[in-house]
């Protein structure tokens, strides 16, 4: 109806959509938008393209500094910016200012401009000792929604929404039920029809790119830079990056680091700690070891010549920890916990050999009519946590079945006579 006027004269396009003439008044363009947009609002049955193409008019000859450049160089000109923005606009908008905002049942009263703000998506990231001790990065391809290129999230062509016949437009629904002869129930839910958005959008009028839907599923690949020296359960955030949803601020994507376990090192803040077995010839005669890093580097680690390690003891090493977060050439302490074997039994050969070399042993002082007043006994082998844990348990299962008798005698009782 309105072909694309030729080059020439793509400065007249406007006024013909509007039905005026070029030397048309301000108020000969109210009145013919007033009367065309009526017509055409898809609310009303309209032609969704034909109430766009209305409202870009109307917009466009109504500023009489847009009109004046659009008079002497076109749409074109306005596209590329000089008028202050050709794109952007939204009819219903146009319309709304123009009919002081109530337009006939709604015709997208929803469309407010609260802010609502989107909810941050929140993702476990595990790394590796190893990652936190050097620092890494990791590539992650995520899914999320984002608006519509084809509509800018209006769901529609002609960017027209309508209120929801189901929740006129609120988004919630009110069921009633019956409980009694005098008693209701008012529940409140919101409306399936629009999902709670309060709005509905005409079967031929969704936007082909996302059905009507607003956003698009979208791969996006994150690169989480893990720092060195970052701790368990610590977060990275991208701001903005979650899912995106008309009239919303978008919230953030947060990464939260999950530190796997290690089979050799143990971490307690920016310190590190490992075990290490010796024998007790180590023990006692000096050892020296080597221990591979996190980062692969070869350390030897020796006793001191004449020093005796004893069991269950730990020696620290300086700076060779984790480094701290943010101030990478600072490091924590590393820990060495040294648990000695002994030797289950030796023999007699052995303990005379030994009893040459070591200190000796108190000499025993009892005589043997000393001796005869004793009472003689046998020692055994004990796990003694196990012994713990079963006396605990034992006693535990006492204490309940009192607690049986108790409640079966006396208030059970008492019940069934009622
Ligand atoms: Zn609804
Ligand atoms: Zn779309």
């Amino acid at each position: 109806m309105f072909g694309r006027a030729p080059k020439k004269s793509d400065n007249t396009k406007y006024y013909e959509i509007l039905g005026v003439s070029k030397s048309a008044s301000q108020d000969d363009l109210k009145k013919a938008y007033r009367k065309a947009a009526i017509k055409n609002h898809p609310d009303k049955g309209g032609d969704p393209e034909k109430f766009k193409e209305l409202a870009q008019a109307y917009e466009v000859l109504s500023d009489p500094d847009k009109r004046e450049i659009y008079d002497q160089y076109g749409e074109d000109a306005l596209k590329e910016g000089m008028g202050g923005g050709g794109g952007g606009h939204d009819p219903f908008d146009i319309f709304q200012s123009f009919f002081g905002g109530g337009s006939f049942g709604g015709g997208g009263s929803s469309r407010g401009r609260r802010q609502r703000r989107g909810e941050d998506v929140v993702h476990p990231l595990k790394v590796s000792l190893e990652d936190l001790y050097l620092g890494t990065t990791k590539k992650l391809s995520l899914s999320r929604n984002v608006i519509c290129s084809k509509c800018s999230g209006k769901g529609s062509k002609s960017g027209a929404s309508m209120k929801c016949p189901g929740c006129q437009g609120t988004g919630m629904k009110v069921t009633i039920r019956h409980l009694g002869p005098s008693m209701i129930q008012q529940m409140q839910h919101p409306c399936n029809d629009c999902r709670g958005t309060g709005e509905m959008i005409n079967e031929k009028d969704r936007c082909p790119q996302c059905k009507g839907e607003k956003v698009v599923p979208e791969k996006k690949v994150l690169e989480v830079y893990a720092e060195k020296g970052m701790q368990n359960g610590q977060k990275i955030t991208f701001p903005g990056e979650a899912d995106e949803a008309p009239d919303t601020v978008t919230g953030d994507i947060v990464f939260v680091l999950q530190q796997k376990e290690h089979p050799k090192f143990k971490r307690k803040g920016e310190d590190l700690f490992v075990e290490h077995n010796l024998s007790l010839t180590e023990a006692l005669c000096g050892f020296q070891f080597v221990l591979t890093h996190l980062d692969g580097r070869q350390l030897l680690i020796k006793s001191n010549p004449g020093e005796v390690i004893k069991p269950d003891s730990y020696k620290a090493i300086d700076d060779e920890g984790m480094p701290i977060y943010r101030r990478n050439f600072m490091k924590g302490k590393l820990y060495i916990h040294f648990l000695v074997e002994f030797p289950d039994s030796l023999s007699p050969e052995h303990v005379s050999a030994l009893q040459k070399v070591l200190p000796s042993k108190p000499a025993s002082e009892l005589t043997d009519m000393e001796l005869d007043e004793c009472e003689e006994t046998t020692m055994h082998d004990v796990n003694i946590e196990e012994e713990m844990r079963r006396k605990q348990q034992a006693s535990r299962e006492a204490y309940e079945e009192e607690d049986d008798d108790m409640s079966s005698g006396g208030q059970r009782v008492q019940c069934a006579q009622q």
